[in-house]
């Protein structure tokens, strides 16, 4: 193993970087922590999806997801730019391959916002570099009082998001880390914890610990 020296006033040794997966069922205040940790949390990079939905008002090309065609979608799909893509609501959504495999090789680190599909794949095909984090709100009533909350969607389509959610909810057992979301700042704070000690670990070191070489 190379040894990689360290700058004298460094005290964190060169590492691979980490893929943190972000999954809950809808209306589990996932979004809200996901922005709030981009900001939060130094060195926390995102990645922009694919996706074959219609740009909702408020999105941006290019900065919340790509919009793309079901044919563009099929076209990255079979050329295995995707690391991971899954149906979703009727739609396609995807994570783009290149930039998890360049920040895995230079250190730096990504906070995936994916399905419970998706967190499946990236576990199987990042087994020591991703890390899976489930957010689930307090019971499955606060979960429904926040949905009707939004306001968003009628009735029907509440009721069907809160039958996934409650099937979804089983799939927490899969994940590393559960976040129980009752208040934004806490399940950040939490998520920060997950992070740093997630970074100190031994078996993230490229090459040897020069300092302590003997
Ligand atoms: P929305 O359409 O509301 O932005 O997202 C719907 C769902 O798709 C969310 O659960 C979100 O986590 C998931 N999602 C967003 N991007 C991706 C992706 O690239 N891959 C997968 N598997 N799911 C995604």
């Amino acid at each position: 193993m190379a040894s990689i020296a360290l700058k004298s006033d460094d005290s964190i040794p060169p590492r691979r970087g980490i893929i943190f997966i972000l999954s809950a069922p809808s209306g589990a205040g996932k979004t809200t922590i996901y922005r709030a940790a981009l900001k939060a949390i130094a060195g926390l990079e995102f990645s922009i999806s694919l996706t074959t939905r219609a740009r909702r008002k408020n999105e941006a090309e290019g900065i919340d997801y790509s919009f793309v065609s079901e044919e563009e979608f099929k076209r990255r799909q079979s050329s295995g730019e995707l690391a991971e893509w899954a149906r979703v609501f009727e739609s396609s959504y995807g994570t783009p391959r290149a930039p998890l495999d360049a920040a895995i090789a230079s250190g730096r680190d990504i906070l995936l916002d994916i399905d419970i599909q998706g967190a499946r794949q990236i576990r199987r095909s990042y087994p020591g570099d991703s890390v899976s984090i489930f957010v689930l709100a307090p019971t499955f009533e606060e979960l429904a009082e926040r949905l009707r909350g939004r306001a968003t969607e009628d009735e029907s389509k509440i009721k069907h998001r809160l039958q996934k959610a409650r099937e979804e909810a089983q799939a927490y057992p899969e994940y590393d880390y559960l976040i129980v979301n009752a208040e934004i700042p806490k399940s950040v704070a939490r998520l920060e914890t997950i992070v740093n000690a997630e970074r100190l670990k031994v078996s993230r070191l490229r090459g040897e610990f020069a300092p302590w070489k003997s």
